[in-house]
């Protein structure tokens, strides 16, 4: 019988299992993950920035954890030497309209109790001589890691503080009883005393292995990036966002610095048709089949046909996806986009047809499930972490 057992080894199943063993050194705690080794999905496949918290709205669980988790991951980088870089972001502007939603985020960020600064066209073209923008904003906090590294070093703490993994364990069946839950994965069946699921893609399905029809269901969408080639390395010297549309939940194509010293474009935004499915044919027929019988998700396409298929249609050729780009880095051509690992993004949608803007997390007797944790939940992982050990003591002591 383990006293705690963890379902998912992304960077929030590893940084719950770090911080759980140190709030209960005596425990015996097991994580269990169904690939062969920890962050093979959205952890591993993301834009590497360590976020700001510009973004989000004020009060809410991703604005708090977001500025708590930026100063958190670089303080843990710091301990440990891990490599990060405190590169900084730009938020661009390209005409009239984008200006005014500039002025909405700057009072944002105000909000929010960020370190800012706005700039002039002038003033932009001075810091990035390959940006073209009527204005911007810059944010000096926001930063680029490897949060596979992150991530493998939680492993490491929780397994050194005699933390349990088992790599190829997909849970497959969970019975809640009074007094424990019984886990059934393909590596056998046991019990455990308490659960947390951090299942990403999956949220909704382990959620349902208790028993609970959740409010609300997992929709994946895929976010596909390009590589520039190494001589545009230097090409920007912070992170180039675009001004966000408030009504889309995803931030559009940036360039992003990675860690490595290269230059990503993306990603966008593109209904997936299979929940891990990473290259644009992969299909899955039985996630399909429950995305067109879901009401929430029906609602979400409809609502979002006119961006959704120019997502598509920009997925599909090459030229428009560049064009976003251009709008602010003129200076790129077609054959500047070389081919980039996409990654597929965890959003989970209301049966009213809203896409869940906030973490959720579901609890039950025994059981705390992150049910929402889209970005910036790396940037937040420590605090999220935290957030559930909380929530488990609650459930100990209750
Ligand atoms: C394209 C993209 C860009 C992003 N960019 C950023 C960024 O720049 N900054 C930022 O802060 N955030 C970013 N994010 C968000 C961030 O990556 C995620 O919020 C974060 O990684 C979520 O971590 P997780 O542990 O919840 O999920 P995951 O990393 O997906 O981990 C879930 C794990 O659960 C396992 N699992 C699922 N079901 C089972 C089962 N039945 N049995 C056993 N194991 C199971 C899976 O195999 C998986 O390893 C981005 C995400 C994407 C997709």
């Amino acid at each position: 019988m383990y006293d705690f057992t963890i379902i998912g080894g992304g960077i929030l199943g590893m940084s719950t299992a770090m911080q759980l063993i140190e709030a209960y050194p005596d425990k015996r705690i097991l994580l269990v993950e169904k690939e062969n080794g920890p962050a093979h999905h959205q952890t591993g496949h993301n834009s590497g920035v360590i976020h700001a918290g510009v973004y989000y709205t004020p009060g809410s669980l991703k604005a708090r954890f977001c500025l708590e988790g930026n100063r958190a991951t670089k303080a843990f980088c710091d301990t440990h030497g891990i490599a990060y870089d405190n590169c900084g972001k730009l938020l661009v502007a390209t005409n009239e309209v984008e200006m005014q939603r500039m002025q909405a985020l700057w009072e944002r960020t105000a909000a929010n109790g960020l370190e800012r600064e706005w700039l002039d066209a002038d003033q932009l073209r001075e810091r990035e001589p390959n940006i073209t923008g009527q204005g911007g904003i810059f944010v000096p906090a926001s930063g680029i890691v490897d949060y596979r590294r992150v991530t493998a070093k939680m492993a490491e703490m929780f397994q050194n503080a005699g933390g349990e993994v088992r790599y190829t364990a997909p849970v497959t069946a969970l019975e809640e009883r009074s007094d424990e839950v019984v886990v059934t994965t393909d590596q056998g069946t046991f019990t455990t005393r308490h659960l947390v699921s951090c299942s990403g893609l999956m949220a909704d399905r382990v959620v349902r292995m208790l028993g609970v029809t959740p409010e609300f269901t997992i929709c994946p969408f895929r976010g596909e990036y390009y590589q520039l080639p190494p001589e545009h390395n230097r090409i920007v010297n912070h992170l180039i966002y675009p001004i966000p549309d408030p009504s889309m939940p995803f931030l559009g194509v940036h360039l992003t610095r990675m860690i490595d010293g290269s230059v990503t474009v993306g990603p966008n935004a593109v209904l997936a048709f299979k929940r891990e499915g990473y290259r644009k044919r992969d299909v899955s027929f039985g996630d399909l089949a429950a995305m067109a019988g879901d009401p929430g998700i029906r609602k979400v396409l409809r609502a979002n046909l006119k961006p959704g298929l120019h997502e598509m249609k920009n997925s599909l050729f090459k030229g428009g996806y560049l064009e976003e780009v251009r709008k602010y880095c003129p200076r790129l051509t077609r054959d500047d986009l070389r081919p980039y690992p996409a990654g597929v993004r965890a959003q989970a949608v209301a049966k009213d047809g809203k896409m869940i803007d906030d973490f959720l997390f579901v609890n039950t007797r025994r059981s705390v499930n992150v049910c929402n944790a889209p970005s910036p939940a790396a940037t937040s992982a420590i605090p999220i972490g935290a957030h559930i050990v909380d929530k488990v003591k609650a459930l100990v002591e209750g």
